[in-house]
């Protein structure tokens, strides 16, 4: 007998993983203690040679569902004799943080069963969960995993509860949210101003039942915050809950009780239901289906739109809730207008009933808050895209092995917050942190940073951000470099985008050139202009940018983006079509002054994101929007009617005679579409065709560089129209690489700073590009 030390690290904490040691330990009569570390979970065990080989290969094959290992050692260690085989507490006594933080797991189909029966002990018990479900990251407070480190420490197991904990046998053996009615957690129901009426959790849950079906909005606190409910087939609440929220067309997401509804009313494919019924269990974005009328008010829950978001139950209050309402419900974060998520009762009790009826909060506090995930698949090529990264998904990333040990923070962007933390050899991009723009986002920003490295006790010794010094992000890193005296580094916005897709698809490193095609909205560029229309090379550590669409005046700042119709005018500034068509959309005096601003313009755009705004405008789908991207979603919905009808085939493109060899004619693209719309063509064959002209200058651009190698980021490509065309026409032809587990938006830009810096990669200047950067023609003949 010798003695030996098994080292695992990865997610194993918070996943049943000591319980499955200790029963392959025992089952083979081996003595010893399993207990998790600051870097993940040891077992200390006498055996013969051959017994520890057995037990290191069982444990890697054997592995819970919910665990995932990165790395796996089995070595002799100093002699000791063990008696019988224990599970430890933890052991926090030194040692780098290095163990993975578990994300929030959806209750598991046995959790769900025994929910649902009448003889169980936790029969309709709202927390019920197990080693293999439920909440981890939203509760964790401090590491290694274990309840007293987590928002579990007040409440003690009761005799029933203790007795499965500590049993081996048991499914809930070594579970730490491990609770039951009798010791566990409590809901508590408050009506207008804060008057509790009820902390009986039965009562609670049926009177939940009763307000919702007489039409009221009911905030119940989930797992990553409060969410607002109400019943989806009712458009006058719906239609009030717009109008508290101040919510104009956004759409809201529909939880439903079961897969089999969604299946009735939805179009839907395996690899969605899969993601639905996951652990992760995103939103999901579906389409209704045409031939049976969906069980919701479509118009009041996504107007405009051809997709919902759905969503099946993740918790079992969820689950209850609405298995008992038997009907589809709203069911969206309570948030006030441009804030992110409420999470904390004393928030809920201030400020909810501003919007809800009722507020249902319970006595476990949520340590990190959290939205619901947003996911789509393409219809075509199945694609799946990341439109929101949270519950579920965050915060572990592991897919990418930083190359140091190096503690770095890369603070984002602005309008789709995140950051990245690379920690003792792990790698953490947080959730999606709201917009950026409202001081409650900052702060839960700020948080949610200052609790990850508490966790794990680091400070960063170099900060990553954006170029922009006007973002939030920026701001912060500056202020945290002075502060804390850590070295700070700016990545252009566009480049870590493509940093980010080049790092997720594992092509940091190839010896062939990459396209980057880097779509978006707005970010600084390093000319100091605004980019959103970029096409990189990669190759050898080096980005360069070999093209861009034609720069066009942005005027008005933030306006811009709000406003469609200013892209309008600024992407087609001069020409008369333009003037003939838009001016009606203003008043003369802002006609006269927005035509002196564009005349004196001196900041430029290249923005594929406002390109698509503009083409908006023009087809009179919208001249304000009330969030980034509502208008291109127009656009795409007119796209796919235009595609349901004739398939991916076009007549035309916009690019066609036009000289792509500099950079991308954005004025030639909107003097088409003028036209097009000047003859009467129908909008879904303008809209389809904009789409195709994209795709086709992804093979227009690849021949220029003469590369097989594609890939795709900037928050354009969340449209999976545009995904699947290009599937559709060049996966054959090219090699195309998307974003796998984050989203293409600027959710992924903190990683792609992390990657940028970390790889020492190095913008280059294109000389013979940089000389040339084209505006619209207006802009030259002035
Ligand atoms: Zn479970
Ligand atoms: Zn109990």
């Amino acid at each position: 007998m010798e003695t030996y030390h098994i080292h695992i690290n990865g997610i194993v904490q918070g996943v049943g993983f000591r319980p499955m040691v200790f029963q392959l330990a025992s089952a083979m009569g081996i003595n010893g203690y399993v207990m998790n570390g600051n870097n993940g979970v040891h077992v200390f065990f006498n055996a013969s040679e051959a017994d520890a080989h057995k037990l290191f290969h069982d444990i890697k094959h054997h592995a819970p569902a919910q665990a995932k290992i990165i790395s796996a050692s089995l070595q002799k260690t100093t002699d000791k004799t063990f008696e019988g085989f224990a599970v430890l507490m933890d052991d926090n006594s030194g040692g780098k943080k290095q163990v993975l933080l578990p994300p929030d797991i959806a209750t598991c189909s046995t959790c769900s069963q025994e929910l649902h029966d009448e003889t169980n002990r936790r029969y309709r018990y709202p927390f019920i969960t197990c080693t293999q479900c439920g909440p981890r990251y939203s509760i964790i407070k401090t590491l290694p995993y274990e309840r007293h480190g987590t928002a579990m420490h007040s409440f003690d197991m009761c005799q029933n509860c203790s007795g499965e904990y500590e049993d081996i046998g048991d499914r809930r053996f070594f579970s730490q949210t491990n609770s039951c009615s009798i010791c566990g957690i409590q809901l508590t129901i408050w009506g207008s101003a804060a008057i509790k009426i009820s902390n009986d959790t039965s009562n609670v849950l049926l009177r939940i039942k009763s307000y919702l079906s007489a039409g009221n909005i009911v905030a119940v606190k989930g797992i990553g915050g409060y969410l607002l409910l109400c019943d989806a087939a009712m458009p006058g609440t719906i239609e009030l809950l717009r109008k508290r929220k101040h919510r104009r067309s956004k759409p809201f997401a529909v939880l439903y009780h079961g897969i089999n509804e969604v299946d009735k009313y939805y179009e839907v494919n395996d690899c969605e239901k899969k993601l639905l019924q996951g652990k992760e269990a995103p939103i999901v974005l579906l389409r209704p289906k045409k031939d049976i009328a969906v069980n919701i008010c479509l118009t009041q829950v996504a107007p405009g739109l051809n997709k919902i978001g759905v969503m099946l139950p993740y918790s079992p209050l969820l689950d209850i809730i609405s298995g008992d309402y038997g009907k589809p419900l709203i069911a969206t974060s309570a948030n006030i207008s441009g804030s992110p998520i409420i999470y904390k009762d004393a928030d809920a009790l201030e400020y909810l009933f501003n919007i809800a009826d009722y507020v249902v909060s319970y006595n476990r506090e949520i340590a990190v808050p959290q939205d619901d995930s947003v996911v789509q698949v393409s219809r075509n090529s199945q694609q799946p895209l990341i439109i929101r990264r949270s519950r579920g998904y965050a915060p572990s990333l592991l897919q990418y092995a930083p190359r140091t040990n190096e503690c770095i923070l890369a603070t984002g962007a602005f309008l789709k917050s995140s950051f990245t933390l690379s920690v003792n050899g792990n790698v953490f991009v947080s959730q999606f942190l709201g917009s950026g723009e409202s001081y409650e986002s900052q702060q839960m920003y700020r948080n949610t940073q200052e609790h990850l490295l508490g966790l794990y006790s680091v400070k960063p010794t170099t900060i990553v951000t954006d170029k922009h010094h006007g973002y939030f992000s920026h701001r912060y890193a500056v202020e945290f470099s002075q502060k804390d005296g850590c070295a700070i580094q700016f990545v252009q916005h566009h480049e870590a985008h493509f940093a980010a897709v080049l790092a997720e698809n594992n092509l940091l490193h190839t010896s062939h050139a990459v396209l980057g095609i880097i779509w978006d909205g707005t970010g600084l560029g390093n000319d100091g202009n605004i980019w959103g229309g970029e096409f990189f090379v990669y190759q050898h550590s080096e980005m360069v940018r070999h093209s861009h669409f034609d720069y066009f005046p942005t005027i008005t700042a933030d306006k811009m983006a709000q406003q469609p119709r200013i892209s309008a005018i600024c992407t087609t500034s001069g020409t008369v079509m333009g003037n003939a068509i838009l001016k009606e959309k203003f008043m003369s005096i802002e006609w006269n002054n927005y035509q002196k601003l564009i005349c004196k313009a001196t900041l430029f755009s290249s923005s594929v994101g406002r390109i698509f705004d503009a083409v908006a405008s023009i087809l009179n789908l919208g001249d304000m929007q009330e969030y980034e991207g509502e208008a291109a979603m127009y656009l795409q919905v007119l796209a796919e009617e235009y595609v349901a009808a004739n398939g991916f085939i076009m007549d035309g493109h916009y690019f066609e005679g036009a000289n792509c060899d500099s950079n991308i004619p954005t004025a030639y693209l909107m003097q088409g579409i003028l036209e097009d719309s000047k003859n009467g063509k129908a909008k879904p064959y303008i809209a389809a065709k904009l789409h195709y002209s994209l795709v086709c200058l992804v093979d227009i651009v690849a021949r220029q560089v003469n590369t097989d190698m594609i890939c795709f980021s900037g928050g354009v490509f969340q449209n999976t129209l545009l995904v699947d065309w290009i599937r559709q026409l060049y996966d054959d032809k090219y090699r195309l690489f998307f974003h796998k587990n984050l989203s293409p938006n600027d959710e992924n830009i903190s990683f792609g700073q992390l990657v940028y810096y970390e790889n020492k990669i190095q913008s280059k200047i294109n000389n013979s590009k940089e000389m040339s950067n084209r505006q619209v023609e207006r802009v030259l003949t002035d």
